[in-house]
């Protein structure tokens, strides 16, 4: 029985691909007899709104999908991210980085896009200060070369195969910063375990993410799901969908008159609106 989830950052309102992948992964826990779940990723706290909390659930709702309760909401499992941060500072695989704030931002950011370029491991080797530790803004980088030394190298199961990452697939992200418990992967990981995921379905725009999300879990002995990233709804002419290139959100088309219900068969089905496409990147 697959237990897939949908973890949506409530950032603005849900559009066209979000449903896609909304849909699939419903789709393949209800076809397991398994279980659908929602979380809602609010970590980035300056992006994030109440209100697009909401209507996530309006929207699902619309699409006639259901979800098991409880829905965690990561802004409130700052605790929880901590100790596995403690975790694994214990084990010496976490560094203090006091590189600037738009690093920072950048990291808690939405996931999507080519990898950033790799940290240039500026802070890696300072002597530990808890002095400026105390008085500077920092964040917490993963030691990735000490991680792989002690974990190997992460792979991960799709589709039936076993991919092995690369070693350039891997960089000393972000784990968590001083005014942010965690960033994306720390607890990404530690919610989809927490909620007994183990199927991971989201956008191909993420598989990025599956390396140093599985170094992660073999560190923190948690349990290894199974990924699938699928296609992504493009425009015709391959732009992604965004709200300058005036994405349709699911609340417009419920507002047009769209059956929302239809409109997710037709989802499931791979049958898009005219103007839209799946595309692999
Ligand atoms: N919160 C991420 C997003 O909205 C999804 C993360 C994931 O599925 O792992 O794109």
């Amino acid at each position: 029985m697959k237990v897939s989830r949908f973890a949506p950052s409530p950032t603005g309102r849900l559009h066209l691909g979000h449903a896609y992948s909304a849909v699939i992964g419903h789709d393949l826990a209800g076809e397991s007899g398994g279980t659908f779940l929602v979380r809602i990723e609010d970590l980035d706290q300056t992006r994030s709104r109440a209100e697009h909390v909401d209507g996530i659930f309006e929207d699902l709702r619309w699409l006639g999908l259901d979800w098991a309760e409880p829905v965690l909401v990561q802004s409130q499992r700052s605790e929880v991210y901590a100790d596995a941060l403690d975790r694994l500072r214990a084990m010496g695989l976490v560094y203090a980085c006091y590189c600037t704030r738009a690093d920072i931002a950048a990291a808690l950011a939405a996931p999507h896009g080519p990898a950033a370029s790799h940290y240039p491991g500026t802070c890696r080797d300072l002597p530990e200060d808890a002095a400026r530790r105390q008085a500077q803004p920092h964040s917490w980088r993963l030691d990735t070369a000490k991680a792989l030394a002690l974990a190997g190298m992460p792979s991960w199961r799709e589709g039936g195969t076993t991919i092995t990452a690369d070693r350039a697939d891997l960089d000393d992200v972000i784990l968590a910063r001083k005014d942010a418990p965690a960033a994306y992967h720390l607890a990404c990981v530690i919610d989809d375990s927490a909620s007994g995921v183990n199927l991971v379905v989201r956008g191909a725009d993420l598989r990025s993410s599956t390396p140093v999300q599985r170094l992660l879990q073999t560190l923190l002995g948690l349990p290894e799901p199974d990924y699938l990233h699928h296609p992504l709804v493009r425009h015709d002419d391959g732009r992604r969908l965004a709200k300058r290139d005036l994405a349709p959100t699911l609340a417009a088309m419920r507002a047009a008159g769209v059956d929302g219900r239809q409109f997710a068969h037709a989802l499931k089905h791979g049958e898009l609106p005219a103007g839209f496409r799946l595309r692999d990147a």
